[in-house]
């Protein structure tokens, strides 16, 4: 990992720029394509995505790029500093912080965009779709994009966190979102009465939150909605 901060430090800050610009749309893209492909609507995309969720769904690539570069430009002036070294034992502490840490503080978050009527406004814009798409995850607010970005960037600058740690909860933050804005459930039938599968957030869970927003309000877990009551 030495390497590519090496790398990265010795190129223009508009080149790394767009390097995070490149790795945005790339995993916005993969979520959005194995989402589509898992609901079996890889042939009607074009029909499911209007032009003003692709606006929408653009902004936010182009704002998680900024949160990015600004993570970028945090570590290269030793605002926020990063484990490069690999140990097991710092990987699975920090990754299992990170989960919990966000896990929380979207739950937080959430709840007030629902109940502050300020905030609402901005959250509003994510639930015009009752039957989400995996693009749909990216049909947010710019201040949303934002807030969640700044919570984010908040937590790097509290610890020196394993950057593995960081790069596996990253990809785990985006299979979560794909799998809470598809069409079909993720969670196979067998597996759905598994103990795991009442404290782990499924497709349901969320889409039921995007046709009711009074409950639900979990990302990655049921927990929170269990402590406070917010389950249905
Ligand atoms: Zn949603
Ligand atoms: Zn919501």
């Amino acid at each position: 990992m030495y390497i590519v901060f090496d790398y990265l430090n010795s190129l223009s800050l508009f080149a790394v720029f767009l390097l995070c610009l490149i790795e945005n749309i790339f995993i916005a893209f993969s979520a959005i394509f194995i989402g589509f492909a898992v609901d079996g609507l890889l042939k009607q995309m074009k029909q499911l995505v209007s032009i003003k969720e692709l606006y929408w769904g653009l902004s936010t690539i182009f704002l998680n790029t900024v949160v990015t570069f600004t993570g970028y430009l945090l570590y290269k002036y030793n605002f926020i500093q990063f484990e490069l070294g690999f140990t097991i034992s710092d990987f699975v502490v920090d990754f299992i912080l990170l989960f919990i840490a966000m896990d929380f503080l979207m739950y937080v978050f959430h709840y007030i965009a629902h109940k502050i009527l300020f905030l609402n406004q901005f959250h509003e814009l994510h639930h015009e779709y009752d039957s989400p798409t995996a693009f749909s995850l990216f049909v947010l607010h710019p201040i949303e994009v934002m807030g969640f970005g700044s919570i984010w960037l908040m937590l790097l600058y509290l610890g020196e966190f394993s950057f593995y740690a960081i790069m596996a909860y990253l990809i785990l933050n985006v299979m979560m979102g794909m799998i809470g804005h598809l069409r079909k459930e993720f969670i196979p039938d067998f597996l759905k009465n598994n103990t795991m599968f009442k404290w782990i957030a499924n497709t349901g869970f969320h889409v039921e939150h995007h046709q009711n927003d009074v409950h639900n309000y979990g990302f990655y877990t049921k927990v929170w909605d269990r402590i406070f009551g917010t389950l249905k």
